[in-house]
């Protein structure tokens, strides 16, 4: 069956929640048939080149021979065992290469079902370590405005008061600590103010915060900021100044998408605890991972609980860590940082003429991401049309539209993506 039928699309309009969607105003779905390297193609025969990697997730193009061959092995051994009491060749080797790639001393790994899970697990992993040490009262988390850590609701309670839709869940959501956004861009000169408030929160709080988390250098769906490397070192000190521990949320920038393996080597820093997730399986089904330090792995296990509190059903599932094996496989044979420097160059080239657009706000690109905010918020499905029309898949939210191509697109492919981009929103009246 390839062609998706009108009576199937009026079904999914009437019966399917989308991601943020609506129940009452539905709005327009484009039903795809299939998808091979960086193009998606739709029922009506029409190819669109997807900007947006599934979101940060498809590094390595659709349809991959390497990651189906991982996929078909796994599948005719076993999709999947439960991980309580059972172990398995792909959650050991996929663990393996983690512990290989981050950077020492991370050397725990936590095997989650998602990236939100993955978050989860960080939250109470840092409040089990307090709790372990006989600080139980330590167990508030404290994070920047503008962030995003996932929908479920310990990642919610951390995301932007805003963005995160607080205001609908107060009284249900934890009520922890937020600093400002760091302001400071990533190249911009360092100034002491950008943290200062942080600081002071540090300073009153401590006693009663057990983490600090954030997203490192790149806040993502929160509103795509590129911040200061210098932030982040200081936030690291300070962490170990007021004993927090740090969470890095590098679920969007882990893998080379910001220009390093893990966007916290721009600041030379290591958390205490990593949440990695998106490109971990190349796009190709949902896992996660939270890894921590063998100090914080063993404290927890010494406390009360005498075990570290969580394990999903789906946790470790053989099938997607065999997938996770096989690309991050590819991306260690492959020059991935040649091919992001190149992606960044093409994004800067090609995105650089909207700067002189009148609806245009700011344009930055850092690593395989590229950012046009407008001035006003735009609406997507209008947007969207006229991206569909010039070929590309782009989804833009609020002032943003940004893209964040597979590493494996072509310069060609980027010409294509870029300049649509920019006529696109030419064309678009808001
Ligand atoms: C996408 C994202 C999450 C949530 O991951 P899901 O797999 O959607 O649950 C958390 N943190 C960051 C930074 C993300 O980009």
């Amino acid at each position: 069956m390839s062609e998706i039928t009108p009576e199937q699309l009026a079904f999914d309009q009437q019966h399917i929640w989308h991601p943020y969607s609506s129940m009452v105003n539905p709005p327009p779905m484009y039903p795809v048939v299939s998808a091979e390297g960086v193009r998606l193609t739709l029922s009506d025969g029409r190819e669109l080149i997807d900007g947006m990697a599934s979101w940060w997730s498809v590094i390595h193009g659709y349809n991959n021979p390497v990651l189906n061959e991982a996929a078909h092995n796994q599948i005719d051994k076993m999709s999947h065992v439960m991980f309580g009491g059972l172990t398995h060749e792909p959650a050991i080797e996929l663990s393996r290469k983690l512990v290989e790639m981050t950077p020492e001393p991370l050397d725990k790994v936590f095997i989650a079902d998602s990236g939100s899970v993955s978050v989860e697990v960080a939250l109470k992993m840092a409040i089990q370590y307090w709790h372990a040490r006989g600080q139980a009262s330590k167990h508030k988390l404290i994070t920047i405005r503008n962030g995003y850590h996932g929908d479920t609701f310990g990642a919610m309670s951390v995301c932007d008061p805003v963005n995160g839709m607080h205001e609908i869940f107060t009284g249900v959501l934890p009520q922890h600590f937020f600093a400002p956004a760091p302001q400071i861009g990533f190249d911009e000169s360092w100034d002491d103010k950008d943290i200062a408030e942080l600081a002071q929160l540090l300073e009153q709080h401590h006693n009663e915060i057990a983490a600090l988390i954030l997203e490192p250098v790149v806040q993502g769906a929160g509103g795509m900021r590129f911040y200061s490397p210098e932030y982040l070192k200081r936030a690291r000190t300070l962490c170990d100044q007021y004993d927090v521990l740090l969470i890095a949320d590098e679920i969007a920038t882990g893998f080379g998408r910001s220009g390093k393996l893990f966007a916290c080597e721009h600041a030379g820093i290591v958390p205490d605890i990593l949440c990695l997730g998106k490109a971990i399986t190349g796009g190709y089904m949902t896992l996660a991972a939270t890894l921590t330090t063998s100090h914080i792995g063993e404290t927890i296990s010494k406390g009360g609980a005498g075990c570290f509190m969580h394990g999903p059903t789906f946790m470790g599932n053989p099938l997607a860590c065999s997938v996770a094996n096989a690309s991050l496989g590819l991306l260690q044979a492959m020059d991935w940082q040649s091919e992001v420097d190149r992606i960044e160059a093409a994004l800067k080239s090609g995105l650089a003429p909207a700067k002189e657009l009148q609806s245009v706000a700011d344009v930055r690109c850092l690593g395989a991401i590229g950012v046009i905010e407008m001035k006003e918020p735009v609406v997507t499905i209008e947007i969207q049309k006229l991206f569909i029309e010039r070929g590309l898949w782009i989804r833009p939210f609020g002032k943003l539209v940004y893209v964040m191509p597979p590493y494996v697109m072509s310069d060609a492919d980027l010409d294509l993506l870029t300049s649509g981009m920019v006529e696109g929103i030419h064309e678009y009246r808001g």
